[in-house]
């Protein structure tokens, strides 16, 4: 028997290798093993089996079977062959994205032995006993004096083998062992479980009828569950995992960010206890192999976690729930495969026969118009949930203030700081949103206009307050210190530009002296203890006025929060993105969804110097149905997804001028074209250096008229880069080419 083996390499080729006979009956599709490469021995996935090998020279035998059993079932091994098809990375690659690192499916946690006297102690002659072998008389007399088991580790110093005096002692029948495992803390974050009093609305029990046939069904079926924020899509997709764990199939929860969601993971562990499953990066190695073993297993029946926890090995699965699924989290950037953990569940609720229901208040564009074409069953909740209200919104022109007042930088308005005192009187609960951290993101000089920049990346300095020290916000370089002088005309006149968080922290701090002031950025918030603290304290009424990036703006149910306060709605605006308006929209209509979500009005204050822009006027109306179809229009118009399929090509490397050469040498040579084929650039990136690479990039888009399912796109790819390596081999020394299928952003 012959394997084909592929390995976590940038490569498209398979190895063979010959089965010794006495593993031959435990290898299957899916297996790892261990082989000889060259020089190395790397662990690879078996991709196919054969009875003779077609390979003309020596085949070599494999040297281990790294698991018992194959560790990914049919079903998952279908869909990273799709993976690797869609996304045009190897497939060894493309497994090592779906398996944790450093997995091992036979993970045993560790053991300790535990030793305990046996029998009644009145009748051990200790005196006998300690004549003869005083070492084991210690022993009991210590164990005589613990009401319990106790660790052997607690004999070290008494015995040179605790072990094998005890053993002994048992032999006697003097003492008892028992092994002890140590099973890895799997909590990682414990939510406190949420219990509610449940009534299903009229609206959402409709839907729930509708989804309940679905179940039932046992179907592939795309779902948008779109509806306001406030209106109960939480509660409704509990309540159909609860039904179709009822019928024995499993769930998973992608959430974008699971450290900010305790609310939701806390509702699953109310509903679904021990059968919840966490999987997110800050388990540890171990708990990782833990918590896997047990989705093998069968002891978990929900997982809830971020993008990977797409691929947990559920048996049976019935339901995948991608909530605020417009999240640019749920794609991957780095490493290959780039993909889309939204796409990806599509797929493997297809191949499985499961409900895909995606969820949010904003959904993306992409899943907009798939619902509009009827590629989606779609629901919409129109309405707050109970007697909520939509808050009241009211937008500040900055620019007239500016005119006003002759004040150009101004912090907090008139109108944003009057609601805020009003709040703290009515002692109800206010969020800030900045979304930008740091003190100030530019630091310039005032007679040359120079920023200063970072060194390794095309980007600016930002200048932060706590830690006096400027910092680049990509690779996290820092300069201890302000210059002294202007780099390029030695003068000492700079100032600070621009507002982000901590500088909104220091203004509020000194308008509200009185208040209690929290900040939620990726600075302050190092570890996910404090973030949930932090939401804790504010739940708790602990804190007046909470303040942070867009961290703040999704998912938070606070019933005290009345007042909304979006203190510079433009940040992010301006971006050379073709995503950049949308995400806008989204991030206010979704932070101005915190405001007044039960009983108690809310109020929302935007503040803009674009009031014309069509994304400040149809966010501050709340009005989604109006701005996405302008949104859809213009992306028409340019061709632009969700009307095309697009792929980045992006060149990297040290030295800039390779990576012109490069770039420009691979659209020389690529061959063929076809009807509805746009090729744009190459050009340099917007961030065209970061961490020290130069970047350039082309951008392939494929008009969906003529390529309805991609696949032309697709055909042109796989000839120019995949077949025989392709261009990939054009690349000169030290420059990297990638590509990313359907990118997030071209930044
Ligand atoms: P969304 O996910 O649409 O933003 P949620 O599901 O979080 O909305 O609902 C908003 C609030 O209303 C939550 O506190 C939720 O528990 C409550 N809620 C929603 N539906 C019900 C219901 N049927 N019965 C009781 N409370 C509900
Ligand atoms: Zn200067
Ligand atoms: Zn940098």
């Amino acid at each position: 028997m012959f394997i084909n083996v592929a390995f976590p390499i940038a490569s498209y080729q398979e190895f063979t290798y010959a089965v010794p006979h006495d593993v031959a009956a435990q290898i299957g599709i899916g297996s790892r093993v261990l082989a000889p490469l060259g020089k190395r021995k790397i662990t690879g996935i078996v991709v196919s089996i054969a009875d003779s090998s077609s390979f003309a020279g020596d085949v070599k035998p494999l040297l281990a079977l790294v698991d018992q059993q194959p560790i990914l079932d049919e079903h998952l091994w279908e869909l990273i062959r799709w993976m690797s098809r869609y996304y045009l990375t190897p497939i060894g690659q493309t497994a090592r994205a779906a398996l944790p690192g450093n997995l091992k499916a036979d993970y045993e946690p560790p053991s300790r032995w535990l030793v305990e006297i046996a029998g009644e102690k009145q009748k051990i002659d200790i005196y006998e006993l300690e004549k003869h072998a005083p070492v084991q008389a210690k022993i009991i007399r210590i164990l005589e004096s613990k009401p319990g088991p106790v660790p052997i580790t607690e004999f070290d110093l008494i015995a040179s083998s605790p072990l094998t005096v005890c053993r002994i002692l048992q032999d006697k029948g003097l003492a008892r062992l028992t092994r002890q495992i140590l099973y890895p803390d799997v909590t990682g974050f414990t939510f406190a479980p949420v219990y509610k009093n449940i009534e299903f609305s009229k609206s959402q029990q409709k839907i729930i009828n509708k989804l309940s046939e679905s179940v039932i069904e046992r179907k592939f079926n795309p779902v948008l569950l779109h509806g306001v924020t406030g209106s109960g899509k939480t509660e409704v997709y509990v309540e159909i995992a609860r039904q179709v764990l009822e019928n024995d199939r499993s769930v998973i929860i992608l959430l974008p960010e699971i450290t900010l969601t305790p609310q939701i993971a806390g509702r699953f562990r109310a509903i679904f206890g021990d059968h919840v499953a966490l999987w997110h990066s800050k388990l540890t190695p171990a708990a990782r192999a833990w918590t896997w073993k047990g989705i093998c297993r069968g002891a978990f029946k929900v997982v809830i976690g971020a993008r990977s926890a797409i691929f947990s090995p559920l048996k049976n699965l019935g339901l995948i729930v991608v909530d605020e699924e417009q999240e640019s989290s749920f794609k991957q950037e780095s490493p290959a495969p780039r993909y889309q953990a939204r796409d990806v569940a599509l797929m493997r609720g297809k191949i499985q026969n499961a409900i895909v229901l995606l969820s949010s208040a904003t959904p993306s564009l992409e899943s907009y118009y798939n619902q509009l074409y009827n590629k989606f069953s779609y629901y919409y909740l129109s309405e707050r949930f109970g007697s909520a209200k939509y808050p009241q919104v009211h937008v500040v022109d900055m620019v007239k203030g500016w005119e006003e007042t002759g004040k150009s930088d101004q912090i907090l308005s008139g109108t944003l700081f009057d609601k805020i005192e009003d709040r703290l009187e009515k002692k109800e609960q206010i969020l800030l949103l900045q979304n930008r951290r740091g003190f100030a993101p530019v630091l310039r000089c005032l007679d040359c206009g120079n920023v200063l920049m970072c060194p390794d990346c095309h980007m600016s300095l930002a200048y932060h307050s706590a830690s006096e020290d400027l910092r680049c916000h990509f690779c996290g370089y820092t300069m201890p210190q302000l210059p002294q002088k202007c780099a390029v005309c030695e003068s000492h006149n700079f100032k600070l530009q621009g507002t982000g968080t901590q500088k909104v922290e220091s203004v509020i701090r000194e308008s509200f002296p009185k208040a209690t002031i929290a900040r939620l950025d990726v600075d302050s918030a190092q570890s996910g203890k404090h973030i949930k603290d932090v939401l804790e304290q504010f739940s708790r009424n602990e804190i007046d006025i909470l303040l942070g990036t867009k961290m703040i703006a999704k998912g938070l149910d606070f019933e005290n929060v009345t007042l909304v306060g979006i203190v510079n709605a433009d940040t992010g605006l301006y971006l050379p993105d073709f995503r950049s308006a949308e995400k806008t929209f989204q991030l206010i209509y979704q932070a101005s969804g915190r405001s007044g979500r039960r009983q108690k009005p809310g109020e929302v204050v935007i503040q803009t110097y674009s009031i014309d822009d069509p994304v400040i006027k149809f966010a501050s109306r709340l009005d989604l149905k109006s701005y996405y179809n302008i949104a859809l229009s213009q992306r028409r118009e340019l061709l632009y997804p969700p009307f095309s399929w697009m792929v980045k090509i992006e060149f990297t490397g040290p030295d800039r001028s390779r990576v012109e050469k490069t770039a420009e040498g691979n659209r020389k040579i690529m061959k063929g074209s076809f009807k509805g084929l746009e090729i744009l650039g190459p050009a340099w990136c917007y961030r065209d250096k970061l961490r020290g690479q130069f970047r350039m990039q082309m951008v392939l888009k494929s008009d969906k008229k003529a390529d309805p399912n991609g696949a032309r796109l697709h055909c042109f790819l796989h000839e120019n880069y995949v077949a025989g390596e392709g261009l990939r081999k054009t690349a000169s020394r030290g420059v990297r080419m990638n590509l990313d299928i359907d990118p997030a952003s071209l930044l």
